[in-house]
């Protein structure tokens, strides 16, 4: 079948062609690793996530690279400001080294949780400084660069090419509000390379270098690791549509400056999670990590649900009410599914149909549309739903496969305190029922009062 994809570089949503036959090369923006991932990165990933998992329905071998950002990336996200990790690490009175391993660690535990799987390669920035330097000297031979006090920078003027990714021309590009324009950079547009660490001041991370001791500018590191891992040009590059105008338009200038040709090919962005209406931030006290999901007992494969069920190029508005419907559209799923005999044949018009919807630009409202009516169809056997429910969710990841024809397996214990709650239940001891249903959410089950008495599921 063929796979349509919306490219921001075309404007156009086109067949994908890979450069080698069956095969795709995906490099995806992962983490700055300062703090722990907030929602709204997660359903970035979610989104590099199914879109891996598509080109794997449709039989491509995928190589996905995802990067960690642990040295670079400055508050501005422009060249001036301090280095985000550094400014952690002050914080908590740590090297930013150790902030570093502290949130890559929690970065690869959260996107476990969410059922993404683990990268072909998940490369450091600060483990290929050789390669960005090389990358550098490239671009100094061919004449794109220019050395200032505090770095040597990127000439954008010299690239007629440079702003394709967002149409934008160089003098239209602003430079960020809250900090300072740097007055010997040549256009607004240009871009850090190579910083250097400020005179007398002794960075946690630092390299020596052929133009001075510092640090690799913020976009470096994703040329140099793509085409290490990835070759160029490549085939798909994704991050989310606040990197289209300065991370990935300033990534494709310099591989275009040191090789000649264009980074990838396909460029994929998501639109942003926006939280009760407006930006997550620290200060509105709406900035929530898989933690804080938890902390409301709403899984976080339930989140990954609420996230397939917007299109990824929609913007998609997070309450607690929407996450809440997900997690309980999902429980009624599993409900149902644990019910159904063992896994039989696929069928194969069904599957179609939902390929089809998920091959056009990954639409997985209607891939989980179509996923419902199966559910829903009467005549279909159940043994048939379970093998195509189940060939549904290698795209939509799920996890259906802990869950269909499996019925709730309740331990020994479990049973004893289930028969402990129903005697406090007929004392009306209703705080001891309460007790008894925490003690049982402990052990991984929640238990809902029904009409016809009390009814175990497995918490996920
Ligand atoms: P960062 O760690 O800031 O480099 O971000 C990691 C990824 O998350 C990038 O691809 C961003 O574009 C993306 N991102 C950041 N904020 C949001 C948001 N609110 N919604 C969706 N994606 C986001
Ligand atoms: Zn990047």
């Amino acid at each position: 079948m063929k796979v349509f994809l919306y490219n921001t570089l075309t404007r156009s949503t086109d067949e994908f062609k890979s450069i080698t036959p069956g095969k795709a090369g995906l490099y995806v923006c992962g983490p700055t690793v300062y703090g722990r991932a907030h929602i709204g990165n997660l359903r970035s990933w979610i989104f590099a996530d199914t879109l891996r998992r598509v080109l794997q329905a449709n039989n491509f071998v995928v190589t996905e690279v995802i990067n960690i950002t642990d040295v670079g990336h400055l508050v501005g996200d422009g060249d001036e400001g301090e280095d985000k990790l550094q400014k952690a690490a002050d914080k908590e009175s740590k090297t930013a080294w150790d902030i570093a391993a502290e949130y890559t660690k929690l970065f690869v535990e959260d996107i476990k949780k969410v059922n993404i799987e683990t990268p072909s390669v998940m490369p450091k920035a600060t483990d290929h400084i050789a390669e960005q330097i090389e990358l550098v000297k490239a671009m100094e031979e061919k004449g794109f660069t220019y050395t200032i006090t505090d770095g040597v920078y990127f000439d954008t003027a010299k690239m007629p090419e440079y702003g394709q990714l967002s149409r934008q021309r160089i003098d239209e590009k602003e430079e960020g509000t809250r900090i300072e324009v740097n007055a010997e950079k040549r256009n607004p547009s240009d871009f850090a390379l190579w910083k250097f660490s400020p005179a007398g001041e002794q960075r946690h991370m630092e390299w020596e270098s052929p133009w001075g001791k510092g640090f690799p500018g913020w976009h470096l590191e994703c040329s140099a690791m793509s085409e290490k891992y990835l070759g160029v040009p490549f085939d798909l590059h994704t991050g989310g549509v606040d990197h289209i105008a300065v991370h990935h338009e300033n990534e494709i200038a310099q591989t275009l400056a040191a090789r000649g040709v264009m980074e990838a090919n396909y460029w994929l962005h998501n639109e942003f999670l926006q939280v009760d209406g407006g930006k997550m931030s620290k200060s509105l006290g709406n900035f929530y990590s898989i933690d804080d999901l938890l902390a409301k007992e709403i899984s976080p494969l339930a989140f990954r649900y609420f996230v397939l069920g917007a299109h990824y190029r929609t913007q998609l508005n997070f309450t607690w009410e929407a996450v809440q419907a997900a997690q309980n559209a999902l429980g009624n799923i599993i409900d149902v599914v644990r019910t159904w005999s063992k896994p039989g044949e696929v069928d194969e018009g069904v599957m179609k149909r939902f390929m089809t919807a998920v091959n056009n630009d990954l639409d997985t409202p209607a891939g989980l549309a179509i996923m419902w009516s199966l559910i829903n169809d009467d005549i279909v056997e159940s043994s048939t739903k379970a093998a195509t429910l189940l060939a549904m969710d290698e795209v939509l990841g799920l996890a259906l496969e802990d869950v269909v024809a499996r019925p709730v397996r309740v331990t020994d214990e479990a049973q004893k305190l289930l028969e402990q709650r129903e005697v406090a239940r007929l004392a009306k001891d209703w705080e001891r029922s309460d007790l008894l249903r925490d003690e049982l959410f402990g052990l991984g089950y929640v238990v809902e009062d029904k009409p016809d008495g009390q009814h175990l599921k497995e918490r996920r």
